[in-house]
């Protein structure tokens, strides 16, 4: 895929961070977006940006972890804009703490949106779109946790070595039918969003003032060689699909 001029992108989890990024990027590559998110003032707020820029923009408040809505939202995205050629399967949470302290509430939750959010996303979709016979992405957004184990992270590793498992299988399965979709798994390290400004302000203890918070954040994008931003992450995710770099 080279040209997404007049194609369509749905990006989940798209009110903030790297889904909104993903969004705004397939938008300013002439891409009608369906966006949707818990969020729904902050994903009004991207709908109105978007749309005043005159992009095609449907918006859904959105649970992934709900089957019944994200098919709903899969049905409305078809009726509007005909096919899906790019598929973002982003929404995500983040939750820190030693696995035997961690509630089964707190596990079904967590994996309920991280695993299957995406799961959900995968069986709403994929099925118009390998009939339509296109070629497609569909991008699921792991990250490093993917690929290695982090202490404190039980839930979140999990969740992301799901997707990775997913991701893969379901990539073998498309090329097995000789369907023109190909499926990625986006690893990110640390990006400058709310998940990793959680991560921060728990390091610094119950104890940090507002200040100290405030420092730290702006740290993650200005000082720290390790972060990246939401920006920059969408950019490189549209290079690696137009360019079929993904490995
Ligand atoms: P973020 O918190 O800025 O964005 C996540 C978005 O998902 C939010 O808008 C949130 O409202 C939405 N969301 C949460 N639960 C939802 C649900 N049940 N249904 C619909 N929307 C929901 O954080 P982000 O960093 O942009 O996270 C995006 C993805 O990137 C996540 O899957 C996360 O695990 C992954 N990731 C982030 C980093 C990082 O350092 N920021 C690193 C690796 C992977």
């Amino acid at each position: 895929m080279d040209n997404f001029e007049g194609l369509t992108a749905v990006v989940t989890g798209s009110a903030s961070g790297i889904g909104r990024a993903l969004a705004v990027k397939a938008a300013s590559e002439g891409m009608n977006v369906c966006i949707a998110d818990m969020n729904s003032s902050a994903l009004e707020i991207l709908a109105d940006e978007l749309k005043a820029k005159g992009v095609n923009v449907y918006a859904q408040k959105l649970d992934v972890s709900s089957s019944e809505s994200v098919k709903s939202f899969a049905a409305e995205c078809f009726s509007r804009f005909n096919t899906v050629e790019l598929l973002f399967n982003n929404a995500g949470i983040l939750s820190l703490g030693c696995a035997w302290e961690q509630s089964v509430e707190d596990w079904e939750r967590l994996l309920s949106i991280n695993v299957m959010g995406v799961v959900n996303g995968i069986n709403a979709f994929l099925p118009a779109m390998v009939e339509a016979e296109k070629a497609a992405h569909i991008v699921n957004t792991g990250s490093v946790g993917s690929l290695v184990a982090a202490a404190g992270m039980a839930q979140y590793t999990a969740s992301k070595m799901a997707v990775r498992g997913i991701t893969e299988c379901l990539s073998v399965e498309l090329q097995l039918q000789q369907a023109p979709i190909g499926v990625s798994l986006l690893c990110p390290g640390p990006v400058a969003t709310n998940i990793a400004e959680g991560v921060i302000t728990r390091a610094l203890g119950d104890d940090a003032s507002a200040e100290m918070i405030a420092e730290a954040k702006a740290a993650t994008v200005a000082g720290d060689p390790n972060f990246i931003t939401p920006d920059v992450c969408a950019e490189l995710v549209f290079s690696a699909i137009r360019d079929n770099k993904f490995w």
